[in-house]
């Protein structure tokens, strides 16, 4: 059967799946590692979900390290045919996004705060991993597509504004091009939707935007990872 791992940085991003598709707890199978695991099956497909888990505060774990450390774990326990990363994330008002809007990732993935000014160097740094080609998928579902850019703050310096400019950027996150280059090095063909909480041009405080709008940013990702899994959409794409 074919095989869907989720690897989800926040509890509240995932909950809303974990209900909808009603998975069954694995606890926490890595620990002392914080990460757990979730699973179950819906329409011929076989769902494992993973999310981060929280530090001793209850704070969820949240950016490139531990999505790093999940989608390894993820990977070599599970073996899943296809890993996306569902999450929330930030998009640009210049390139028409809205709150709650459903961004499925598009051509690649890369770091926008991974500055190596050396020739060479500087295209490492940025990572560019692959994900899967979303045409077809965003003609049936409806979603729009961007180019993922993932770096460790949830504000923005000039230099990663500039940095989303040059690669093209145009939805804002902190663990998508982890997840993307992890999955790349297994060869595990990888997808990043991503439903946005803030306008990061908007002038308005992120952090702000981003508590006011989370709880329906995850409703709205809830349905939409529930379209893709209920009309097979991905099923083709794992391998
Ligand atoms: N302050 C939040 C913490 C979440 S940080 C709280 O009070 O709970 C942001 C999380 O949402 C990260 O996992 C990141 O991937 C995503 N995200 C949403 N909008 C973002 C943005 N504009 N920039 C970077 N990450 C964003």
């Amino acid at each position: 059967m074919t095989h869907i791992c989720f690897i989800v940085a926040m509890r509240a991003e995932a909950q809303p799946l974990i209900d909808h598709f009603a998975l069954t707890p694995l606890g926490q199978p890595f620990a002392p590692l914080p990460m757990q695991a979730f699973a179950g099956s819906y329409n011929d497909q076989q769902i494992t979900l993973v999310v981060n888990g929280t530090d001793s505060k209850g704070l969820d774990h949240i950016g490139c390290e531990a999505a790093t450390l999940a989608t390894q774990l993820a990977i070599t326990t599970y073996r899943p045919h296809l890993i996306i990363n569902a999450g929330t994330a930030g998009g640009f008002k210049a390139h028409g996004a809205e709150i709650g809007d459903i961004y499925l990732s598009h051509k690649h993935v890369v770091f926008h705060d991974r500055r190596v000014a050396i020739p060479g160097w500087d295209t490492m740094g940025q990572s560019y991993a692959p994900c899967i080609e979303t045409n077809e998928i965003a003609t049936k579902s409806g979603f729009k597509q961007g180019i993922c850019t993932s770096g460790s703050s949830l504000d923005m310096t000039p230099y990663d504004y500039e940095q989303m400019a040059i690669t093209g950027g145009e939805v804002k996150d902190m663990e998508a091009a982890a997840i993307a280059w992890v999955a790349q090095l297994h060869h595990t063909p990888f997808l990043a939707i991503k439903s946005i909480t803030d306008i990061v041009d908007s002038g308005r405080p992120t952090a702000e935007e981003f508590n006011a709008n989370l709880h329906q940013a995850a409703t709205a990702l809830q349905q939409a990872c529930f379209l893709l899994i209920e009309r097979q959409l991905l099923v083709t794409y794992c391998k």
